[in-house]
């Protein structure tokens, strides 16, 4: 990057607020996805949307790259500077600027946590409903641009339900707005949707207005015990044709359940051949009644035992379980790759007997964890040593195969950690060439320059 570029950036936010020195730039060159790196030229931080807006009219100027960043917590290397240039750091525009009870909603900016709002709206007996298992690192920014899910999917949506409006800045400086405090509103393109999942490729987001739901009063939580997936797979199909919507069903394949067992030392079974944590939450009879049926399906479908918990702290401790299958699994080798996979609810157990059988022939460690209720799948290859090369080779191409098995049973390459880097040569398999090029027609109209995210969606 040329040196008055450099020079305008340190006018814009600040010499305090900008960094360039190869230390400062080594934690931005990359994020939690694990085979991906590329340094950028250098990382800024502004304070304001004006400041945002003289960056990027800055960046298009010069041609040169900008990658927005929250907390780089992503799984598909979407925060990677893969053609260098700024990495724009929203991580300062932190503040929390409304929680309207009445109006049940929320205005803040890119950088708060997702459990800063969480806990604030909790303060105002409100909830904060899409919780990735990162929240309380990732910000909201990250988190509308990734659309990211959770643990609750299955009842509450991802996080476009909440996206009422936002203020974005296009690569061009141009400031907008989209939607804004109503919960309907129909006027025009819904940009605001566009933007929510565009990965940082369109514009950046520098506020939002969120919708929130009154925080339920009670929650319960159990655990079931299976031999097999199938017959866990079966009790997820008999819990949604009793007419119930739990706001947890997660499962974890045998060798998941081990590892965290070793791990976390929770009292889990660790003979049986899977485990579903299904869990409720709203008025406290309601929430009895649909927890009771959840047991009895599961029973009635040949669970190896259920349980559930009878008191709020030994619900958390069941949650426990699946929230750290990632930290239990990444122990077991120095490199844990976490992958994202979706299939209709029907086919989980076909899918994860496809997963096991993939991993056979191409020689790795993969196990299996997921959302049960929405069919997204999280399978997880260990690899002992990251120096070892030839394991990371076929665990790509044992991935390769798990995206194409997961869209021959009608599903997708993600469901919720997106495409980034990571996926993108996925892409055209998922959408179609008529559909990737619409894509590209989408992304000139916004950033003409092609600076914003590079070698991401759209380019
Ligand atoms: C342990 C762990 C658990 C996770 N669990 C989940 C989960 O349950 N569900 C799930 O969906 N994901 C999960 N993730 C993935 C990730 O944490 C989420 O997608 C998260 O919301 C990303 O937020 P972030 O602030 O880290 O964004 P970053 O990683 O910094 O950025 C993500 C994307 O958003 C863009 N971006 C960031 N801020 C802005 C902005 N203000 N304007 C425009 N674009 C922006 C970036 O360019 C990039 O494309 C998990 C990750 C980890 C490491």
């Amino acid at each position: 990057m040329q040196a008055p570029v450099r020079a305008a950036l340190k006018s814009i936010v600040g010499d305090a607020h900008y960094r360039d020195t190869d230390g400062d730039l080594v934690p931005f060159s990359r994020d939690a996805t694990p085979l991906f790196s590329a340094r950028p030229d250098a990382v800024v931080f502004p304070a304001d949307t004006h400041e945002v807006a003289a960056v990027l009219k800055l960046a298009t100027r010069h041609a040169v790259p900008v990658i927005p960043r929250g907390a780089g917590s992503n799984l598909c290397a979407a925060t990677v500077a893969l053609r260098g240039g700024i990495v724009l750091a929203l991580t300062r525009l932190d503040r929390i600027l409304e929680i309207a009870p009445p109006e049940l909603l929320a205005r803040v900016q890119p950088g708060v946590t997702s459990t800063a709002l969480a806990d604030a709206a909790t303060r105002e007996d409100l909830l904060w409903a899409p919780d990735p298992g990162s929240r309380a690192v990732a910000t909201i920014g990250g988190t509308i641009a990734t659309n990211a899910g959770g643990l609750r999917g299955l009842k509450y949506g991802v996080t476009r339900d909440y996206v009422l409006g936002l203020e974005a800045v296009l690569p061009t400086g141009e400031i907008i707005r989209t939607g804004g405090r109503l919960h309907k509103d129909v006027a025009g393109y819904d940009l605001t949707r566009l933007l929510t999942g565009s990965e940082g490729t369109l514009a950046v987001i520098t506020e939002a207005t969120l919708a929130l739901r009154p925080a339920p009063r009670t929650s319960g939580t159990g655990v079931a015990y299976f031999s097999d997936l199938a017959t866990a797979g079966r009790a997820v199909a008999a819990i949604i044709s009793d007419g119930v919507l739990p706001a947890t069903l997660e499962f974890l394949d045998r060798s998941c359940v081990r590892a965290v067992e070793e791990f976390a030392g929770l009292g889990l079974r660790t003979d049986a051949g899977a485990l579903l944590l299904f869990g409720d939450d709203g008025e406290p009879d309601s929430v009895a009644r649909v927890m009771a049926r959840m047991s009895d399906a599961c029973s009635a479908q040949g669970a190896l035992e259920v349980t559930t918990a009878a008191r709020i702290a030994e619900a958390e401790a069941l949650l426990a379980a699946r929230r750290c299958a990632l930290p239990a699994l990444s122990r077991l080798g120095s490199l844990t790759i976490l992958e994202d996979a979706t299939v209709p609810r029907p086919r989980i157990a076909e899918m994860v007997e496809r997963i096991d059988r993939i991993a056979e022939r191409h020689d790795v460690t993969i196990a299996t964890f997921g959302h049960a209720g929405d069919g997204n799948l999280h399978p997880t290859c260990v690899i002992e040593s990251r120096e070892d090369t030839e394991s990371v080779a076929r665990a790509e191409h044992a991935f390769g195969e798990i995206f194409s098995a997961a869209m021959e049973l009608g599903g997708t390459i993600t469901g919720e950690h997106g495409v980034g880097a990571a996926k993108f040569p996925y892409l055209s398999a998922q959408l179609g060439s008529d559909q990737v090029s619409l894509l590209r027609r989408v992304k000139d109209a916004f950033d003409p320059a092609g600076i914003l995210n590079p070698g991401k969606l759209g380019s």
